[in-house]
C-alpha cells in the first residue's frame, strides 16, 4: 500500500504473493503509483519506505528516476570496511599492509544480486606476516561488495542525515497510521508497506 504523506491518502493498493521479498516489488509498484499520479498532474521526488524495501538495485533505479529513497539501508551493509580504505579513482581497496587490492570483475550471488570482486596479489598475501588473520584458507585476501555501493553509500548518508531522521518520523506519524485503521476496521492482515 502507498500513501502520501501530506493528506493520508491512499495512492496505490496491491498484493503479491509472500514468496518474495518486499524489496523486489519496490520498482513495479514505483512505475505504477508513477502512472497514476502522472496522470494526476502529480509528480512522486521522494519515496519514504522500511528497511525491507532496502536493497542497491532500488536505490539505483530510484535514482536513475530522479527519486530521492528515504529507505534505511539493510541492516548487514557497512559503508566501509575496516583497515581497507577504497580508492575511488583507482577503483581498488588498500589493505593493512599498504598492498592494493584492485577490481577482478562481477559476480552473482543466488539471488541474483550483483556484486564487484577485488582480490590482493597472492605474491603479496603469502610473503605476508598478517596472512594467517587476514586470509587464513585462501590463496589471497578477497573482498565483495555490491556493485550499487555509490547509491548505497548515499542513502546510507541520507539516512544518518538530520532530515534522515525527520524523515523517519514523518514516515512512522502520517503513512503507518494509515495502515492501522484498514487493520483494525476491517480486518486486513499487513505485512510490510511502503509509503
Ligand atoms: S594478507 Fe594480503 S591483503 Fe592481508 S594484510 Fe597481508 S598483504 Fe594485505
Amino acid at each position: 500500500m502507498a500513501v502520501d504523506t501530506a493528506m493520508g491518502v491512499i495512492s496505490h493498493v496491491r498484493a503479491d504473493f509472500a514468496d518474495g521479498r518486499d524489496s523486489q516489488h519496490l520498482p513495479s509498484l514505483v512505475m505504477q503509483v508513477q502512472d497514476r499520479l502522472k496522470a494526476n498532474g502529480l509528480l512522486m521526488q521522494e519515496l519514504l519506505a522500511d528497511a525491507g524495501y532496502s536493497n542497491g538495485s532500488n536505490y539505483y533505479f530510484l535514482e536513475q528516476r530522479g527519486i530521492t529513497a528515504w529507505i534505511p539501508v539493510f541492516g548487514m551493509y557497512k559503508p566501509e570496511i575496516e583497515g581497507f580504505p577504497y580508492e575511488k579513482e583507482n577503483d581498488r581497496y588498500i589493505c593493512p599492509m599498504g598492498k592494493p587490492l584492485p577490481f577482478k570483475g562481477f559476480d552473482r550471488t543466488q539471488d541474483g544480486r550483483l556484486l564487484r570482486n577485488y582480490w590482493a596479489a597472492p605474491s603479496d598475501c603469502r610473503q605476508c606476516s598478517n596472512k594467517s588473520t587476514c586470509a587464513p584458507k585462501a590463496r589471497c585476501r578477497k573482498i565483495t561488495r555490491t556493485a550499487y555501493d555509490e547509491p548505497y553509500q548515499r542513502a546510507y548518508a541520507r539516512q544518518h542525515s538530520k532530515r534522515g531522521k525527520q524523515m523517519k518520523k514523518l514516515r512512522q506519524s502520517t503513512v503507518e497510521p494509515v495502515f492501522g485503521s484498514p487493520v483494525q476496521h476491517y480486518g486486513l492482515e499487513q505485512d510490510q508497506h511502503a509509503g
